[in-house]
């Protein structure tokens, strides 16, 4: 967390496990970093107080030639359920950005919401005919 009246900058090098940025120390990384935002006037070099190097493995997912062939094949499997709803990038194994995934989880709420409304307006329904909701 930030300290109080501060704020959080993350930014990201794209790199593979083992090449030059990945294997870079943490201090050219960071004055790297920060010399860019500065030339960018994103940044004043006094405003850094600090900061922190991670990194990550296997961060984006890759798609691989012939993955449709196995997603497809587990979408049919799993389409068959019809009490189970698919979202978000793992879920859906879509290349989501944040809005596609916040799309698809609004989607399925939505769907769940009619479902139960459905659900509600049967049992009613058998209530009103027997006056009992077993
Ligand atoms: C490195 C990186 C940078 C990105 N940058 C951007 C960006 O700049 N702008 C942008 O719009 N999008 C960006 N994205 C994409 C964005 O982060 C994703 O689209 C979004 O987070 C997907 O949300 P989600 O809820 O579908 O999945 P996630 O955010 O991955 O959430 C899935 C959750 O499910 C949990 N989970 C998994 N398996 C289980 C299990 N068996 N039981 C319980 N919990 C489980 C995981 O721990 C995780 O918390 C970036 C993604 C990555 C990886």
């Amino acid at each position: 967390m930030a300290p109080a009246g501060k704020t959080l900058l993350v930014t990201e090098h794209f790199c593979f496990r083992g090449d030059a940025t990945w294997s870079a120390s943490d201090k050219a990384l960071t004055e790297g970093t920060v010399a860019d935002l500065v030339r960018l006037g994103l940044i004043q070099r006094h405003e850094v107080i600090g900061s922190v190097v991670v990194r990550i493995p296997r961060a984006y997912p890759l798609f691989e030639l012939g993955y449709r062939e196995h997603h497809d094949r587990i979408s049919e499997y799993l389409g068959r359920f019809g009490n189970l709803d698919l979202i978000g990038r793992a879920g859906k194994f879509k290349y989501y950005n944040m809005d596609h995934a916040i799309e698809s989880g609004l989607a399925v709420a939505a769907r769940l919401v009619d479902r139960l409304s459905d659900v509600r307006q049967a049992a009613g329904k058998r209530l009103a005919a027997t006056g009992t909701d077993a």
